[in-house]
């Protein structure tokens, strides 16, 4: 059952600041009763009644144990009232010192004076069922409060804002427009009214198809914004890899990030490289070899290497590069990869490597140990990330961040699908008008209009209390 049966009739409160020691900590009560439990433990100086505080005000006061008269602690009470406040019921919050024992001690208050502590997300949630926000928004709420990189907080704030969920409402509405229209073909088929023709209607269900491949392929963008570029370091033993990890690392903000299955034979540390999140991996040399155990090694680098969005391959810059290395490069690195000869400070200026058939660009000369070129690989590793991702500008707000969504959209493309076989193959109207209904709840779904209960619960449920 529900935990959130009785949800929009209890005041419910919780802390909404971080637990620990803060400036300020902040109580939020929102319900029919928030006042009213309000004026029960808050005392003004000015001594007016929170009750009857016109919306949008902030009053000085204490919070008094109205059973012992005890102080508790001074405060600032701020009343929003409904429908303009961030659930749309009636709220209160109360900026109280950040001390978390205090802060509990005023929120047991609030609870003995006929409050309820709230759910995770619950307010969150309540902002959603009562219409000031979509589900897109409300999730959206989440990814902006957990967003590691610039372009994860960036993004969040489109979604936010609504951009995604216009983007998704756009799509749905053409397709119940050609729902209605095919509906009219089924309810008037006996008589001679002209409706869409059959042509006409492939080509509509082609654009709405085209429309919702555009955004399932933004999806790889949305993972990348979720758990950050893959850069794999690859090269043959001993270049030097384990030293750069080592050099980004304590360079960069490193991230601390459980990811599933975290054993791997690869050694892999999230960090953020100009605000932008990247997993770097440090994998087996590559070299030619007849021990099994090195070459399974090897396979997994092979692996890590050609799913990274950019490689980093290291090259001794006192050997030079080998022919094999050079075979190797080409081999792995087709897409994304920066050459960095390494160990630069044991090369003196006559006996600087050459870069053979490999451009400028492509090439950056550094020192891991001695910690020289690393600004510039830096720079070169955030300008090769984001030039991975197409979403840039005015579209950035039509990018999938979450695989809920993924999801939703692949079901629908498979509902469209269906109903492209239908139409082709001459089905009767009502057969094609059940799989574009099918995909416009499947849409529905994304920004909450026909989304079960169960799902809203497991969304809600990763929220933390007091969101
Ligand atoms: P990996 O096998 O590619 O991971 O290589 P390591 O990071 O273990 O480095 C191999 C050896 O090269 C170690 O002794 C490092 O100290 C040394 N090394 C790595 N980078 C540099 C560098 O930039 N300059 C110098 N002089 N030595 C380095």
């Amino acid at each position: 059952m529900s935990p959130y049966r009785f949800a929009n009739e209890d005041t419910i409160c919780a802390i909404s600041t971080p637990p620990g020691q803060g400036g300020i900590g902040v109580i939020r009560v929102s319900g029919q009763r928030s006042f009213e439990i309000g004026d029960r433990i808050f005392h003004a100086v000015h001594k007016k009644k929170l009750h009857k505080a016109p919306t949008h005000t902030l009053h000085y006061g204490k919070i008094v144990d109205p059973r012992t008269g005890e102080v508790l602690d001074e405060v600032l009470a701020a009343v929003m009232r409904s429908p303009k406040s961030y659930t749309c019921e009636d709220v209160l919050e109360l900026s109280c010192h950040g001390n978390t024992p205090s802060l509990m001690k005023i929120l047991s208050l609030l609870v003995r004076e006929g409050a309820r502590e709230a759910l995770p997300g619950e307010f969150t949630r309540r902002a959603f069922l009562n219409g000031r926000i979509d589900l897109v928004q409300a999730e959206a709420v989440m990814d902006f409060i957990s967003a590691e990189s610039e372009i994860a907080r960036e993004l969040a704030l489109k979604h936010l804002n609504g951009d995604f969920s216009q983007v998704i409402l756009k799509i749905r509405e053409r397709m119940v427009s050609l729902l209605s229209n095919l509906e009219g073909n089924i309810d008037f088929s006996q008589e001679d009214i002209e409706f869409l023709s059959e042509p006409a209607a492939v080509q509509k269900v082609l654009n709405l198809l085209e429309e919702v491949d555009g955004l399932l392929n933004t999806a790889r963008d949305g993972r990348i914004v979720r758990e950050g570029f893959l850069v794999a370091l690859a090269g043959r033993p001993n270049v030097g890899k384990s030293t750069l990890l080592n050099t980004l690392l304590g360079n960069e903000r490193a991230i601390v990030t459980a990811f599933p299955g975290t054993t791997r034979d690869t050694l892999e540390e999230s960090l953020l490289v100009h605000g932008v999140k990247v997993r770097l991996v440090d994998t087996a040399g590559i070299r030619s070899t007849d021990d099994p155990i090195e070459k399974e090694g090897i396979k997994r680098a092979e692996e890590t290497i050609r799913s990274a969005d950019l490689v980093l391959w290291l090259v001794d810059a006192t050997a030079g590069m080998t022919p094999e290395e050079d075979k190797n490069i080409e081999k792995y690195c087709r897409k994304n990869y920066l050459i960095l000869f390494n160990k630069i400070d044991l090369v003196n200026d006559s006996g600087l490597p050459r870069t053979g058939r490999f451009s400028n660009k492509q090439v950056l000369k550094i020192s891991s140990f001695r910690k020289s070129g690393i600004r510039e690989l830096e720079a070169g590793i955030s300008e090769a990330c984001l030039q991975l991702t197409r979403w840039t500008g005015s579209e950035a707000g039509a990018v999938v961040i979450r695989r809920r969504h993924e999801q939703a959209l692949r079901e629908a493309k498979a509902s469209l699908l269906h109903s492209l076989d239908s139409l082709k193959g001459n089905m009767s109207p009502e057969f094609v008008a059940l799989d574009l209904k099918g995909a416009i709840d499947h849409l529905g779904k994304i920004v909450g209009i026909t989304t079960p209960d169960d799902v809203l619960n497991q969304i809600f449920k990763d929220f933390c209390i007091g969101k």
